[in-house]
């Protein structure tokens, strides 16, 4: 049963006050806060139940190996990938994304080749693929955004050629909210024989994907915006391909054998993952992952859908605000601009009244000068949130905009 206040006493950074204010937190797609599960499950492991895995053969290191591999089998599941060695932990979606563009680039991709990304994505999906295109005098070209933040699927074809390599693509944008259509592109990729990367930051968070009914070849997502702890990650890829792609770090674990002549080494998954991982954040993320499928997704979405509802209506009221991304469906996130106000100085505003929202380029610098603006305020909401709180930020919007605008 989805109880508001109930689920709220999970999450103890909820109930603390900033400047003495209530927190209102609505910067969830930066990164989530922790529910008091996942955050014991981490306490009692660096207590109590700390042995590196997959070396040690005593008590403690056992039953870490055991708890972190279980954790590969529930991210398995979650993704509905076809077997754990498909699952590689990383330290996020960023550390993702560069495993496959260092890996798959230094197999699959030559000088004059190109890669394929969206004027949608963050960042981390872009300068990976710059860098790869330098390293290796490959072309990177840019699908455009239509103004409503959907993306002209119907252009990729044309876009497409016999030297594409890889296609990357988010499955939400973190500034529009627009969830893609994932399925389409992977179709309409594979049609033209290029493999598909999805980065499912913003996505795995509402509900992840199938990714073999996605027929997406890598799905890479970051622990700390699923509620799990900061430096944990994963990355999904299609066996076929990580058994073609070579190492990317060399170190402990990721090996058969080493000798100064020749090394040889793991098979799939721990040949990308060299060292010591984070194994007692992987544990911490499956809790997470286990504690969100136990409130149920549909829930979940049907609470963001609610708050997104709610807000949309309420921030409609503010006289010269403007959304960005009017293309459904979307994730629980609205980004917006009040004319005249900058939304830096709103967002500071906001903060000293206890209410913590992203303001910026938001890692998106390319989405920004789509929308020809400087900036974005940037509400995002979790199934934690309330509509009372939204009513409480609308209302110190105004009083802000009523402020700034006197001057
Ligand atoms: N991709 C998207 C769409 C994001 O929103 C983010 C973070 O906000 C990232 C990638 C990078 O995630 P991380 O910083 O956890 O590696």
């Amino acid at each position: 049963m989805f109880i508001l206040q109930t689920i709220r006493k999970d999450f103890p950074a909820l109930s603390q006050q900033v400047y003495g204010k209530p927190l209102i937190y609505f910067d969830n797609a930066a990164t989530t806060h922790k529910p008091a599960p996942v955050i014991a499950l981490v306490n009692e492991m660096n207590s109590f139940i700390n042995g590196n895995i997959h070396r040690a053969f005593h008590c403690l290191g056992t039953m870490c190996t055991e708890r972190y591999e279980e954790a590969r089998e529930t991210v398995r599941a979650f993704l509905h990938a076809s077997s754990v060695e498909e699952i590689v932990f990383t330290a996020g979606t960023t550390a993702a994304i560069n495993t496959v563009a260092f890996s798959f680039g230094e197999r699959f991709v030559h000088a004059g080749d190109d890669i394929v990304i969206t004027e949608a994505e963050h960042h981390s999906n872009i300068v990976p693929w710059q860098l790869l295109c330098e390293r290796k005098g490959a072309l990177l070209k840019v699908l455009p955004v239509n103004h409503d933040g959907s993306l002209p699927v119907e252009q990729l074809p044309r876009l497409l050629s016999k030297r594409t390599k890889l296609l990357c693509v988010t499955q939400a944008s973190n500034v529009l909210g627009v969830m893609n259509p994932v399925k389409d592109i992977v179709a309409a990729a594979h049609a033209c024989g290029v493999p598909v990367l999805v980065d499912g930051a913003q996505g795995a968070v509402h509900g992840g994907i199938d990714v073999q009914d996605a027929g997406c070849d890598f799905y890479v997502f970051s622990g700390h915006k699923l509620y799990g702890p900061t430096g944990t990650g994963v990355l999904y890829g299609r066996q076929e391909l990580l058994d073609e792609m070579p190492p990317w770090q060399g170190g402990g674990e990721m090996i058969a054998a080493v000798s100064f002549e020749k090394t040889t080494y793991a098979g799939l998954p721990l040949k990308f993952e060299a060292g010591t991982p984070n194994f007692i954040g992987v544990c911490g993320l499956k809790k997470a992952i286990d504690y969100v499928q136990e409130l149920g997704w549909a829930q979940v979405r049907e609470q963001e859908e609610t708050l997104v509802r709610h807000a949309t209506r309420r921030l409609q009221e503010i006289e010269g605000l403007q959304l960005y991304g009017a293309a459904q469906p979307k994730t629980s996130l609205l980004s917006f601009n009040i004319a005249g106000i900058h939304p830096t100085d709103a967002a500071q505003l906001l903060d000293k009244m206890g209410i913590a929202a992203r303001s910026g380029h938001l890692c998106a610098d390319p989405l920004m000068r789509r929308f020809n603006v400087q900036g974005m305020l940037r509400f995002s909401f979790s199934f934690y949130n309330t509509t009372e709180e939204i009513d409480t930020a609308v209302d110190a919007l105004k009083k802000i905009k009523q402020l700034l605008s006197c001057q």
